[in-house]
């Protein structure tokens, strides 16, 4: 009998033979999301908050744009980071001599791949993506022979696997470091990402980075497609943020590579919410209670079967500890809630309820949530506990 968890079935996988590398573009990819800017300060706020955690690179924006823009990159540039900081350029000489001029240590020469984005919005044809790409990587590296080169394959998802890999080589003939497989439009789904990733690595040699965007909420789990595939670095963002449905949220993959993959990348995950929290504050984003390891609903529990397992292990439905992100677990009293929660709560309050009497107070406790559509605060609840012992004493007298 195999007596592996489910969970621990065997994957064909490339996952944990190389360092798994996190680039982080809330600046640049996240802040291009519609309708969103941060100030310089917040940038540079953003910026220090995502090396205290860990990050190995930040993406800090784009040079060409000048201004603010290019002050702030620059600025991100000479903080003396531990993580690397990347500046991302379209394909072309000044943009990349911009960013070199910022001194960041890396830079991201991006250029659209698929026949769609080179016929109807290039105008150019294959054979001038080959040419450009080319000449931006020897350029880059004759200027700065130490700038390490992240050549984006920008829609790579809906480019002919034959020309992807052309344009790989291409890149990699002239001195790239990387491949970043963009999944500009969200359309991958993780089978056939891990078996093109695969197949890239097989086949270039170069180092392959996931950009994966979340149109199919698919995102992460992409993202690890390609991590089992042998790609080596992640781009994401905190909290998701992105273009039209986001990216993958750096806080996903990495408590996703540490508690499915048990790859532990070592970041301080503890202050994921707190940094979540100053990202969407500056985005004018709100964090929504359900979303993924950083909502305050991943450890609220009101169901009475879930609170009942949760209160005697909280293993039973919990991956790993609110701690570990900065989180606290709740007990919610509502519709759903049992006894057992009801008599937890009230020790909370320094009250020790009977069994008999959590027993009484479950069905107002019912009719209240109902009757407002939530869950009760905890003032409501010890109106509830009140009136219910005004009611036993008038019984009684
Ligand atoms: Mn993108």
């Amino acid at each position: 009998m195999d007596k592996r968890l489910a969970y621990d079935m065997p994957v064909e996988s490339m996952l944990g033979l190389a360092p798994i590398m996190i680039d982080d573009t809330t600046l640049r990819d996240g802040e291009q999301t519609a309708g969103v800017v941060f100030a310089n300060k917040e940038k540079i706020r953003i910026a220090r908050l995502l090396d205290e955690i860990g990050v190995h690179q930040i993406e800090a924006g784009i040079p060409a744009m000048g201004g603010d823009e290019r002050d702030v990159i620059e600025q991100i540039a000479h903080l003396g980071l531990n993580a690397s900081v990347l500046g991302w350029n379209r394909a072309n000489i000044p943009d990349i001599q911009t960013s070199l001029d910022c001194g960041v240590d890396a830079i991201a020469i991006s250029l659209a791949t698929s026949d769609i984005h080179i016929e109807t919005k290039l105008m150019k044809d294959r054979p001038w993506v080959i040419k450009t790409i080319s000449e931006c990587v020897t350029y880059a590296k004759e200027k700065n022979p130490d700038v390490y080169v992240s050549v984006n394959a920008e829609d790579a998802s809906r480019t002919e696997v034959g020309f992807l890999m052309e344009y790989a080589k291409a890149a990699k003939d002239a001195g790239a470091d990387r491949l970043r497989f963009c999944d500009t439009i969200g359309v991958m789904e993780p089978f056939r990402t891990y078996r093109l990733v695969k197949h890239l690595v097989e086949h270039t040699g170069l180092e392959i980075e996931m950009h994966t965007h979340n149109d199919f909420g698919m995102a992460v789990a992409n993202a690890i497609a390609g991590i089992h595939g042998g790609a080596t670095w992640v781009n994401v963002t905190i909290g998701g943020l992105g273009e039209r449905a986001g990216n993958a949220a750096l806080e996903e993959v990495v408590m996703a590579l540490k508690y499915i993959e048990e790859l532990d990348l070592g970041m301080d995950t503890k202050r994921f919410r707190e940094v979540a929290e100053y990202v969407m504050a500056a985005a004018g984003r709100q964090i929504p209670v359900w979303k993924s390891v950083v909502g305050t609903n991943m450890f609220a529990h009101e169901s009475g079967i879930h609170a009942d397992g949760v209160i005697k292990n909280p293993k039973t439905y919990e991956v790993f500890s609110p701690e570990e992100v900065g989180l606290v677990r709740q007990i919610v009293v509502g519709k759903h809630s049992g006894g057992k929660a009801i008599q937890l709560k009230f020790h909370e309050y320094g009250i020790e309820l009977s069994k008999e009497d959590a027993a009484e107070m479950l069905p107002r406790v019912r009719e209240m949530a109902v009757e407002l559509k939530r869950a009760l605060f905890d003032k409501e609840l010890l109106y509830v506990f009140k009136d219910m012992q005004a009611e036993q004493k008038a019984k009684g007298a």
